[in-house]
């Protein structure tokens, strides 16, 4: 990843767009005059759905999704990546969408967390910090948190843009690099995620949470690994751990799930680590 010169100032988001480098793909595209990179975005903000969802972790619902097209990735299990191509909702400017959502809140339901997701988010920056920043300024203090829920494949020097904007933190670690090509796409997935997810930790305040989806015939090479690495260079994060994967895609033969004995193994493992803050797929259980 190209790691930025720190005695010259590092250029906003927004100016980024302009050769896009937000993250390791590095397409150096203008996405300001249309071009796409990578991650099939120019720099019109492209959402294909927002609603209130109660299903996320236990201590940020209800949070208010707003499903945000394109990833950086290419994890060849994603129900997400081929859905936002032809579903875009008509927003178009950051302005009348934060005082849409902030009308919404105020007059009909109040959400604990407001979450940016994807696809994955990043690749959208500026929207959402734009968006972000007025919702903020409209609301004031009684502005629900505003998460980031990431796949953490971007440039770690976007965290200093973030702060003061972005709350707080819905990690996904998915593996370690002896699988990553497999489960990402990415050869560089871990030596890019994992600074960012240890910078966010250090110069955020607000929550954090980081899921590790446990995935069949990847207990020993990432769950237990990963547990491991967030014990020790994370301990204050709240730790999910999902063990509801299944594979549905409509070209496999058979569907594929964790087996009974990779649910045993990882949920030992995961109690073992004794996270001082912790959950089990969403939600608090037996012994926290
Ligand atoms: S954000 Fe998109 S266009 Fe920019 S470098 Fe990454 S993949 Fe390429
Ligand atoms: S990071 Fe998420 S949205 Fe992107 S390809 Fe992987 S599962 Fe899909």
């Amino acid at each position: 990843m190209k790691i930025q010169n720190s005695e010259f100032p590092i250029p906003n988001s927004k100016q980024r767009l302009q050769s896009c480098d937000l993250c390791p793909r590095q397409c150096h595209v203008d996405r300001t005059q249309g071009e796409c990179g990578f991650c099939g975005n120019d720099a019109t903000p492209r959402i294909y759905q927002h609603f209130m969802h109660l299903g996320e972790e236990i201590t940020i619902v209800p949070a208010f999704i707003i499903n945000m097209a394109g990833c950086n990735l290419t994890c060849p299990t994603c129900p997400e990546r081929f859905r936002f191509a032809s579903q875009r909702l008509p927003i178009h400017d950051a302005e009348s969408y934060a005082q849409r959502l902030a009308q919404y809140f105020i007059n009909k339901r109040m959400p604990k967390s407001l979450e940016w997701i994807g696809g994955e988010p990043s690749v959208q920056l500026p929207f959402i910090l734009q968006t972000s920043e007025q919702l903020h300024k409209i609301m004031g203090n009684t502005c629900p948190q505003i998460l980031l829920n990431t796949n953490g494949y971007f440039d770690a020097n976007l965290l200093n843009e973030m702060k003061g904007t972005i709350d707080g933190f819905v990690f996904d670690l998915k593996c370690l690099p002896s699988c990553q090509k497999e489960i990402t796409g990415a050869e560089d997935y871990w030596e890019t995620v994992t600074p960012v997810i240890l910078r966010a930790y250090q110069i955020f305040d607000g929550p954090y949470i980081v899921r590790h989806l446990v995935m069949p015939g990847h207990t020993i090479c990432c769950t237990r690994p990963i547990i491991e690495w967030c014990r020790q260079n994370i301990p204050r994060a709240c730790f999910n751990l999902m063990t509801g994967f299944e594979d549905f895609r409509p070209e496999r033969v058979a569907t594929r799930e964790i087996t009974r004995q990779e649910r045993e193994n990882a949920r030992q493992w995961f109690m073992d680590a004794h996270f001082e803050n912790c959950l089990l797929d969403g939600s608090y259980f037996n012994g926290q």
